[in-house]
């Protein structure tokens, strides 16, 4: 079974005192919320991620980096390492998303290192992919999608991914208001989870959680969530609002299987 996941990516915004308050108010909530099996993650700058780790902690709230160094140590100005990240109680890292991959020069090899680097680092990756507008209007996006899958796990067995997380976001639908139609996001997961069966096995394929992100909010979210391979949702923008967070958790609760 797959695990049924809600996950902020707060990007680079709030100040450090507002993303500690968020992160605080979010941590009480599900302390203090039956959660129904729905895991919550928000991934903070790298600011704030040991101060929200700590004022999280047991608080059933999972702590992700955005992003981490492919390289292990030394000269590397404005970097961050897994030993860093992971010696700040976090364990959980986000690991090739579209806006890294745009603008920050993470291409498929650096993903793939990234990748490579978490997972024996043993941290859970949260691996994003998705195709751009471009790919989807030519008809490429299961191309593009099955490409960036295989490169990035690339010489992986399926046991050293137990606890791969993939999220699925359409470039043309992250931060532009446009959401892929329920149909479309659920024809992408499956497809992924085809792939996933073909590269490694059926079990493999059925525990990996797969999210969709890309304008997710609460007056879309039902339809995605019922969609029967779709486990959780890596969300942005609604994650800055707590209200509109904690009405996706509760969306998520209801609809996720
Ligand atoms: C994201 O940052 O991963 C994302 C999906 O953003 P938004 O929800 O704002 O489209």
């Amino acid at each position: 079974m797959a695990r049924k996941i809600i996950a902020g990516n707060w990007k680079m915004n709030l100040l450090h005192h507002e993303a500690l308050e968020l992160v605080q108010k979010v941590g009480n909530y599900c302390q203090q919320t039956e959660l129904n099996k729905v895991e919550v993650i928000v991934a903070p700058t790298f600011l704030d991620l040991a101060a929200a780790a700590y004022l999280t902690k047991g608080a059933n709230l999972s702590i992700a980096a955005q992003n981490c160094s492919e390289h292990k140590q030394g000269a590397f100005t404005g970097e961050v390492s897994l030993d860093m990240i992971k010696s700040a109680q976090v364990n959980m890292v986000i690991i090739g998303h579209s806006e890294r991959r745009q603008f920050f020069g993470d291409t498929e090899e650096v993903v793939h290192t990234k990748l490579q680097k978490a997972l024996s680092a043993r941290m859970i990756p949260i691996l994003c992919i998705g195709e751009s507008l471009e790919d989807r209007k030519s008809g490429n996006h299961e191309k593009i999608v099955k490409q960036q899958l295989q490169s990035a796990l690339r010489g992986r067995a399926a046991e050293n991914l137990t606890e791969l997380i993939i999220a699925y976001e359409p470039v043309w639908a992250i931060g532009t208001g446009e959401t892929a139609s329920p149909a479309q996001a659920q024809e992408m997961h499956h497809f992924i989870r085809k792939q996933l069966n073909e590269m490694y096995d059926e079990a493999m394929a059925a525990r990996t959680s797969i999210l969709y992100g890309g304008s997710v909010k609460p007056s879309n979210a039902a339809e995605l969530f019922s969609q029967p391979d779709i486990n959780g949702g890596l969300i942005g923008g609604a994650s800055l609002k707590y209200e509109d967070f904690v009405s996706l958790i509760e969306i998520g609760k209801k609809e996720l299987r």
